[in-house]
């Protein structure tokens, strides 16, 4: 859009990474959509990141038919809370469930709308500890852990506080919606947009190496055995994967490693969640009262999960007709998964998928015979792993949200190669497109 040539280099055979696309047996699924954040409603409208980014990117945002959430809930043991799109109905539901928390928490609201989050200098904190001094419940800071740990976290236990204040903002403040066509409504018409530019886009075309002199990129090579030259090189493919990539050598401080990632499960049935009696549209749970986010040691971590029901986004959001999904979504250890030969790794998925669904139904129903009622319901399934996401994507570790110590600012030690996205601590798909915006401005158009 600002006169430069740019060429996009994707080492899959489709766009959208974590965000991307498929179909098994003609159903279409979307790989990481479960919610967009910051939901433009009419309070938080005009200050919302997502509206903001439209505009940059002069995508219509009517064009993204968003359906908003119904509800979501987070469980823990025998509490919940619930929250909509509507922040009044959380805070009296925190006040509710957590009455002596209430000036606390209006306090803890205070002190993160004052901090910088937002800033490419803001400090990264413990989450875990800022909620200890501010809030006496240990539980209601667990709780609000549970979300904003799911949706953006590289921290085992924690969240860092710039990440966990966006992400609180994106979540409850603003709240969670689903584009009527799910996340093709939001790559279409960037793609469309790309080839209307003249962007050269290279699909199937792995970048091998970033050629360096140790101060700056000079040379890409290619897969297919091309080498390109460019003033300058954006890379969204992590941290720790872009200096793996730095030849001859790469950074003196070599970036820490994530090891954060997960199972999902994807069972898709016949008729609507609402025939169940299922009207969340997410579910975030916890088994107990301290909140379990780590690299399980076993296979996967059932203890806590969430759930997502895509059909209960808005009154008609009805893709498939009459069929449904519902996703279940747990910690799982990469080094397990990664290590199984095919056949053993086969079996394995197919006997997780069964105990996960059970526990799943558990948070969803108090009824015994749901399990067996919607066994008869299931058209299909589909459960990916860490071993998945390294496939498809190429992170370390099959890591979902890249490494703990972000890049606020994109910067590397070579003056022409910054890094977007994840690693630059803006997460999700919100986040992936504003870090993008935010370097292509700050970085390349108005350096300085
Ligand atoms: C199951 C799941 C559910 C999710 N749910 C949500 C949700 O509900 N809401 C939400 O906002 N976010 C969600 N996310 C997270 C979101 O998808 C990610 O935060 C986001 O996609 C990160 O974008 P990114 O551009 O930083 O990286 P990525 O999406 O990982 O993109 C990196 C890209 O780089 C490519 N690449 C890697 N190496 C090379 C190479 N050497 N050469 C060329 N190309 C390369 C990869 O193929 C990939 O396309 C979910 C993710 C998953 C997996």
């Amino acid at each position: 859009m600002f006169g430069k040539s740019v060429v996009l280099l994707e080492r899959h055979s489709v766009v959208g990474g974590l965000n991307s696309f498929y179909s098994q047996k003609g159903i279409k699924f979307d790989v990481g959509l479960h919610a967009l954040t910051n939901y433009p409603s009419e309070k938080s409208g005009k200050s919302s990141p997502l509206l903001k980014l439209c505009r940059q990117l002069r995508i219509p945002i009517d064009s993204l038919k968003l359906h908003p959430q119904s509800h979501s809930r987070i469980t823990f043991g025998t509490e919940s809370l619930l929250f909509d799109n509507d922040f009044d109905f959380f805070l009296s539901q925190v006040e509710e469930k957590f009455p002596a928390e209430k000036d606390r928490f209006l306090s803890l609201l205070s002190q993160m709308e004052e901090f910088p989050a937002y800033s490419v200098d803001a400090k990264e904190l413990s989450t875990r500890e800022i909620l200890r001094e501010a809030i006496r419940e240990p539980l209601l800071g667990e709780m609000l852990l549970c979300p904003t740990c799911y949706y953006g976290s590289a921290r085992p236990n924690d969240i860092d506080f710039p990440t966990f204040v966006m992400l609180f903002d994106a979540i409850f403040r603003q709240g969670l919606s689903r584009p009527e066509r799910g996340i093709r409504a939001i790559l279409d018409p960037i793609t469309r947009k790309l080839r209307e530019l003249g962007v050269k886009r290279k699909m199937k075309c792995q970048v091998e190496a970033i050629v360096n002199n140790g101060s700056k990129a000079s040379e890409l090579k290619l897969g297919n055995g091309e080498r390109l030259s460019a003033d300058f090189v954006i890379s969204t493919c992590g941290a720790v994967e872009t200096q793996s990539l730095l030849k001859p050598t790469g950074s003196p401080e070599p970036p820490t490693e994530g090891r954060f990632s997960i199972m999902e499960s994807i069972f898709v049935y016949e008729g609507q969640p609402g025939d169940l009696g299922w009207d969340e549209t997410t579910l975030f749970f916890n088994d107990s009262e301290t909140f379990h986010f780590d690299e399980p040691k076993g296979a996967l971590d059932v203890r806590s999960g969430v759930i997502c029901l895509p059909e209960n986004y808005g009154p008609d959001v009805h893709a498939q007709g009459a069929r449904s999904k519902l996703r279940i979504t747990h910690p799982a250890n990469f080094g397990h998964w990664a290590g199984l030969p095919q056949k053993d790794y086969e079996k394995e998925k197919a006997s997780w998928e069964e105990r996960v669904l059970a526990n799943g139904l558990r948070y969803l129903s108090k009824e015994e015979s749901q399990l067996e009622d919607f066994h008869a319901k299931i058209i299909l399934r589909d459960t990916f792993t860490p071993r998945t996401i390294k496939k498809y994507t190429d992170h370390r570790n099959g890591a979902l949200y890249g490494s703990p110590v972000k890049r606020r600012d994109g910067s590397t030690h070579l003056e022409n190669l910054f890094l977007a996205g994840t690693d630059q601590g803006y997460v999700g798909i919100v986040g992936a497109m504003l870090g993008g915006i935010a370097i292509a401005n700050n970085r390349i158009l108005r350096p300085g």
